[in-house]
């Protein structure tokens, strides 16, 4: 973790510094997508959603966040994507410190994101390729490359039939797979999903899952949150449980030492 290193980094071994100092950098840049550390949010109502929660997790990781409905998943998830802040704690994100009180840069940050909410958050007045267009020209791409982008995008998730219809014509189902096509067609570094298949059937349930599967394989990480334990039987990824508030495994195995080690020596 960053605190740890940080101490490697100030007090190394003579005999290693320039290496310890070299590869600890490294690692800190180029390692953790996600650092949470003592993170606690309580609602103004009193209520506690996350108790203290330390966890990290690597760049180009595929992550489920698994636990009951209440067990503080959304909480989770709207804090890391800077909709919601914690009332404590340290939050590290892609390498910035959002937690830090003079932070203010989350849309940059958010560009670099896909959300995929459980409340879809779609335009209702639009077509579906409207709807998806629309996260392309909000970072600068034209109409015609942002509508274009779109199709191929909607075409992968099987809506192309659908593209024109208005966005309020789709079924639950539909809209979330919309939804998901909006949140991925940035190709964002860091995909930050919220039961993104709990209205979908089956098969759905799979293609969506074969996209994220390939989106995490070009690279980008992935934090999936569910309470389906299905889901993380079928799939060989990282799971962390969360329950009241708490993680019981969000640290990872702490090899860095034994690589920092083997570099150093
Ligand atoms: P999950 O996503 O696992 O269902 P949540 O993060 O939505 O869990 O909720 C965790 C706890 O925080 C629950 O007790 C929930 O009622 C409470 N909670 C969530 N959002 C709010 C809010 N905006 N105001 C007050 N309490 C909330």
């Amino acid at each position: 973790m960053r605190h740890k290193n940080f101490r490697r980094i100030i007090n190394p071994p003579i005999f290693l510094k320039k290496t310890w100092t070299r590869v600890s950098f490294v690692l800190i840049m180029h390692d953790s997508m996600i650092e949470m550390v003592h993170v606690v949010k309580t609602y103004p109502s009193q209520i506690s959603a996350l108790s203290d929660i330390t966890l990290e997790i690597s760049s180009g990781e595929f992550t489920f966040v698994v636990g009951p409905s209440g067990s503080g998943k959304s909480t989770l998830l709207r804090i890391l994507c800077g909709a919601e802040k914690p009332t404590g704690g340290e939050v590290v994100v892609d390498g910035v410190q959002i937690t830090h009180p003079g932070f203010r840069k989350i849309h940059q940050l958010r560009r670099r994101m896909g959300i995929v909410s459980q409340d879809f958050k779609l335009l209702r007045d639009r077509t579906v390729n409207e709807n998806v267009a629309f996260a392309l020209e909000v970072t600068g791409h034209t109409r015609r490359e942002a509508k274009s982008k779109a199709s191929d995008i909607l075409r992968r998730i099987g809506l192309e039939e659908r593209e024109d219809a208005p966005i309020l014509a789709l079924s639950a189902g539909e809209q979330q797979r919309a939804a998901i096509a909006r949140a991925v067609v940035n190709s964002p570094s860091l995909i930050l999903a919220d039961e993104p298949t709990g209205n979908l059937d089956a098969k759905t349930t799979l293609d969506v899952m074969g996209i994220f599967s390939d989106l995490n394989h070009q690279g980008a990480t992935i934090v999936f949150a569910t309470q389906f334990t299905g889901l993380i039987k079928r799939f060989p990824y990282r799971v962390i449980h969360i329950l009241d508030g708490q993680v019981s495994n969000g640290k990872k195995v702490d090899t860095d030492e034994v690589r920092e080690v083997k570099a150093g020596g």
